[in-house]
């Protein structure tokens, strides 16, 4: 399978855009330095592909810290792929709660299915077939095919594009078609050439290593270049520019948004309702909420609760703020005791009465499990 994917390679008789000799350089420095200071982490004790997979989705727009308790829950209770192809939807929102961006774990279930269905069960080793996967692009059928089966297959990703454009002096915007085609051949140049040395595991070890450098060397900000191996062939720092790569366009400036989030108590009982499914944090459990141009006065709040529920409160109390950024939206949440006897939500909504030892039990986004901790920490008068 490797001589395949090695002879696919090849016959793409690729224009190499790095000089060879710089490359091999390169590579022998990476794979060095790898092998003396790569971090001990869970995932890279093991070649089991579901694991690795497992790890290369959780660190999607995720730091490595916050990933490894999430992996090691996420192994005990699903340890294999027919285990999480069979996991009812609330236990792998739960054991993804707090990591966001719940399509990723939607699409890792199908993706489990679909294993399960076409691969019998085994994870596909065929660069194609994992490609072909729910939930999975170019970037992590690199990683998976390289770290799990040690085939030359590249990968980039943010760490890697800020290591390679800095590294071959690459001006563009990485995101350009042109530069990004650009530095999917370096990357493939790299680990190709990884693959004909004779070491084993090279081309796991060589991306690895591509990554780790981003990650610790080859920072965004003041990046470590005197502790770095490949600095003699870098050109940005033989020219001085490590703060010009990559030429990326500026951020946008987040959107604020403010929302309200209604606390309805019944004695020991609140009112939850579940997210339709085909909007961000589909599935997912919250208090019922409702977004404002401005900071909400008395009567916004009467009217979105007559909207919500067909009549206003008697009273709202604030009970706390939360603050929370996801994607390109700033968002303040601020949660209110509101007195509504007889509060029944409007038709359509799915919603439950709940204890708090069963809303504990439920997956909530983020923001609103801040207010289910605040709520755990007090007690709301009925
Ligand atoms: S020398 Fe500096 S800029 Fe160049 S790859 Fe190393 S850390 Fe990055």
């Amino acid at each position: 399978m490797f001589g395949l994917i090695f002879a696919t390679v090849s016959s793409k008789k690729l224009q190499l855009p790095a000089n060879a000799a710089t490359c091999r350089a390169l590579v022998r420095a990476l794979l060095a330095w790898f092998a003396a200071h790569a971090r001990d982490l869970p995932w890279r004790r093991t070649r089991d592909p579901y694991a690795i997979w497992v790890s290369e989705i959780m660190l999607q727009q995720t730091q490595v810290k916050t990933v490894i308790p999430y992996w090691e829950r996420w192994l005990r209770s699903l340890p294999n792929i027919q285990s999480l192809a069979d996991a009812p939807p609330q236990t792998i929102h739960k054991l993804w709660e707090g990591l966001g961006y719940y399509t990723r774990v939607r699409n890792m279930q199908k993706a489990a299915q679909q294993i399960v269905a076409e691969h019998r069960g085994q994870f596909p080793d065929a660069f194609d077939s994992i490609l072909a996967l729910p939930g999975i692009g170019r970037y992590t059928a690199g990683a998976i095919a390289s770290i799990a089966f040690n085939q030359p297959a590249p990968i980039l990703d943010g760490n890697v594009i800020r290591v390679l454009t800095r590294l071959f002096g690459i001006s563009g915007n990485p995101k350009d078609k042109v530069t990004n085609a650009k530095l999917w051949q370096l990357s493939e140049q790299l680990v190709t050439i990884s693959f004909q040395t004779t070491a084993a595991d090279t081309c796991s070890q060589l991306n690895q290593s591509l990554m780790e450098l981003g990650a610790l060397i080859c920072t965004p900000k003041q990046p470590k270049c005197l502790a770095c191996p490949v600095r003699s062939n870098c050109v940005a720092y033989r020219t001085g520019r490590t703060d010009e790569f990559p030429a990326l366009a500026p951020r946008t400036a987040p959107t604020a948004r403010l929302f309200a989030a209604f606390i309805i108590q019944n004695r020991h009982r609140y009112l939850v309702q579940q997210r339709p499914s085909g909007i961000v944090n589909a599935h997912l459990w919250e208090f019922p909420n409702f977004e404002f141009p401005t900071a909400p006065g008395a009567s916004d709040l009467n009217h979105a609760a007559e909207t919500l529920f067909g009549q206003a409160p008697q009273s709202t109390r604030p009970l706390c703020t939360v603050k929370h950024t996801i994607t390109r939206y700033r968002i303040t949440l601020t949660a209110f005791h509101a007195a509504l006897p007889n509060a029944a939500p409007r038709a359509k909504t799915k919603s439950r009465w709940c204890t708090l030892a069963e809303m504990q039990k439920l997956p909530f986004p983020s923001a609103h499990q801040k207010i289910l901790k605040h709520l755990a920490q007090i007690t709301v008068p009925a």
